[in-house]
């Protein structure tokens, strides 16, 4: 395996989200700053169960715009809409989530993934 010499939490498996990663390794009372390498059995074991067999209980619904989790991007006014493509750099074009588009668009942006893949890809196309 890559990365044995990090520190467990600096390296999730699965790339799965840093802040659910670092909480499974507290919720397992497993010292966060322990090397890949230096895991024992019981505690590989027990990771492997907790992501494959942990029960999550929902309490509530979170505050509304906590899912907007991407900010920042590509600067919209450094983007031509038309096409999508760059005003910087020619040839380049930009589509979804890489773009800076960041207010409460709950639900949109598949839309604005989708619109702007389609211009960019029609455009590139041509
Ligand atoms: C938890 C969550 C819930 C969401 N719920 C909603 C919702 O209900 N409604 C809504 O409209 N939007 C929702 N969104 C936002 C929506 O998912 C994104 O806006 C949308 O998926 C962006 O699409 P995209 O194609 O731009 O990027 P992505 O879907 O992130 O696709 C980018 C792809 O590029 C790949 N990639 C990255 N780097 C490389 C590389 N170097 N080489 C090759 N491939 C690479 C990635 O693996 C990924 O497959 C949600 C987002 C999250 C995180």
């Amino acid at each position: 395996m890559e990365h044995t010499k990090k520190a467990i939490q600096n390296f999730s498996p699965y790339k799965l989200a840093n802040r659910f990663w670092k909480n499974c390794l507290l919720e397992l009372n497993i010292d966060t700053e322990k090397q890949w390498a230096n895991l024992n059995k019981n505690e590989l074991h027990s990771i492997a169960d907790f992501l494959t067999n942990c029960e999550i209980n929902i309490q509530s619904k979170s505050t509304n715009k906590d899912e907007f989790v991407t900010a920042g991007g590509v600067a919209l006014n450094e983007v031509d809409f038309k096409t999508m493509q760059s005003k910087i750099v020619p040839n380049l074009y930009f589509a979804g989530e890489v773009l800076d588009i960041d207010a409460v668009t709950g639900g949109f942006n598949f839309q604005a993934a989708w619109t702007t893949g389609f211009i960019a890809g029609n455009n590139i196309g041509e």
